[in-house]
């Protein structure tokens, strides 16, 4: 087996287990792996720490996969870990046959590059890395055994293709073609799924939860749901929340087609979609005096295109003061992060920013991160990213 042998002082994080090996805390290679080949980790003192796949020209030079010396990433390996995986979902009661639900998410499963999502009879795989990406012959086929699915469709995003040097063709990799759209149900309320050129792998799941308990909040209220995708925190705020009339509001005009289709679906009246920016959306709604009883801001990852956290807290803190100016006096702001580099508490801080420059008090009900599906791994601190607080915004000092 070829080597990675590690600079001095570089080891800690992987005794604990974190998966992902720099290439700037790599000393030499011994042997000559092939990109994709299975390599073991070394300290600088020559002990064995645990077995990855390597990587010459990725930023992580070595993915770990396991930490026990008897064990080939073999087949067996793959299956067994797959496995794991799948019981955890049975366990979560996420394995109806209409259910959308993260079985396998990447390095919080142990299985670092490999996202695997189940739309009703439909899996989707999606693969971040070339070590997953040159297995899929291995994969695949324990998917399919596993999970008996009337088809497993493969997917990449470009920015992993990129980064990562994946050349896989995307499509149908086993089982029969979709007949027509693909439908799912959550909370009782039924989705249509683009899992071909839907984002993500069709829908943002991470927010299952969330999408129920904002619901919870908005009873009797006229709800703003901006950046609402195919509509999943405006059809739970009408249906589970009963909310007066809800308008969601997203950039994608094909997402807002998919989401008018899915209240027509629900035979849900009191929704409505529009095509447009929720920045500039917000601020003609500022200038036209308008009001809601609550608003969702569930936007898209802000660090990569913002370059910095500091950057990113920034246009959080632009987003959250426009739509707190927009809530009535006790009015409900449930607002999400998914970028990964905004801890908990940074965002906690940015709202008390937004909170002092509007003159309004905020008070955070509940705390909430991802659906269990997606779950954290304690090794990995870069599987705890998205947070979703839900606040009740007192009315303003003028008026106190
Ligand atoms: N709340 C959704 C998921 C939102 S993902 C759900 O529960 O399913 C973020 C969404 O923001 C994407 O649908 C994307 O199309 C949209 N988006 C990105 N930038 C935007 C902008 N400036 N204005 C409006 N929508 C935007």
């Amino acid at each position: 087996m070829p080597e990675v042998i590690l600079k001095p002082r570089k080891a800690r994080p992987f005794h604990a287990r974190h998966p992902w090996v720099l290439g700037n805390a790599v000393h030499r290679v011994v042997g000559q792996p092939a990109d994709g080949d299975a390599v073991d980790l070394l300290s600088d003192k020559g002990k064995w720490i645990a077995r990855g796949i390597y990587h010459s020209q990725s930023k992580i030079r070595v993915r770990l996969y396991s930490w026990n010396p008897r064990a080939q990433l073999d087949i067996g390996f793959w299956r067994e870990k797959i496995r794991q995986a799948v019981r955890l979902r049975e366990q979560l009661g996420l394995s109806g046959p209409q259910a959308a639900v993260r079985l396998i998410h990447s390095e919080a499963d142990g299985i670092s590059g490999l996202v695997v999502d189940k739309y009703a009879n439909y899996v989707v795989v999606q693969c971040t890395a070339l070590a997953t990406a040159t297995r899929l012959d291995t994969l695949i086929p324990i998917l399919a055994e596993e999970l008996h699915p009337r088809g497993i469709l493969v997917r990449t995003e470009r920015q992993f293709a990129a980064t990562e040097g994946i050349q896989i063709e995307e499509g149908l990799a086993w089982g029969l073609p979709a007949e027509g759209p693909l439908f799912i149900e959550e909370h009782g309320i039924r989705f249509g799924v683009d899992t071909i050129s839907g984002q993500k792998t069709g829908l943002y799941l991470d927010q299952r939860d969330n999408r129920k308990s904002a619901a919870q909040y908005v009873k009797g209220r006229r709800v703003l749901d901006l950046f609402c995708y195919t509509g999943g925190f405006s059809l739970a705020a009408a249906q589970i929340g009963k909310a007066h009339d809800v308008l969601g509001v997203d950039s994608s005009r094909r997402a807002v087609e998919t989401a008018r289709a899915n209240a027509e679906l629900n035979s849900t009246t009191n929704v409505s979609f529009e095509a447009a920016n929720c920045f500039q959306k917000l601020e003609s709604f500022v200038a036209a005096g308008k009001r809601f009883g609550a608003i969702i801001l569930d936007p898209p990852k802000f660090a990569a295109s913002y370059e910095s956290v500091a950057k990113a807290l920034g246009a959080y803190h632009r987003l959250n003061r426009l739509a707190v100016s927009l809530l009535e006096p006790d009015g409900i702001l449930v607002t999400c992060s998914c970028t990964g580099r905004v801890t908990g508490v940074d965002f906690a801080r940015m709202l008390s920013g937004v909170a002092s420059k509007s003159g309004r008090d905020i008070q955070i009900l509940e705390k909430r991160g991802a659906a269990a599906d997606h779950p954290v791994s304690v090794a990995v601190p870069e599987t705890e990213y998205l947070k979703c607080f839900i606040c009740r915004v007192g009315r303003g000092t003028e008026s106190t």
